[in-house]
């Protein structure tokens, strides 16, 4: 299982920034990609789902902001 940190282009500002959650996955990238690019198939990790499901705020404006374009969230694998 690696370890990877799940982030967002933000609508807001047009910055990266993380949706304040890891998940763990069994065949994950070995590098950063988009979610759409992992789960083409169209069945996306339930872990994953859920965590992009949620609002995430945006720390450039303070506002909550949410994307729903898989190919603007990203996986990061994340050395431990
Ligand atoms: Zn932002």
């Amino acid at each position: 299982m690696a370890k990877y940190s799940v982030r967002f282009k933000c609508d807001e500002c047009g910055q990266v920034h993380t949706m304040g959650h890891d998940v763990f996955l069994e065949n994950g990238p070995a590098s950063k990609s988009t979610i759409g690019d992992i789960f083409s198939a169209g069945v996306i990790d339930p872990e994953v789902a859920k965590i992009i499901r949620n609002k995430s705020m945006c720390i450039t404006s303070g506002n909550l902001t949410s994307q729903q374009d898989i190919q603007q969230i990203f996986l990061i694998p994340m050395d431990d």
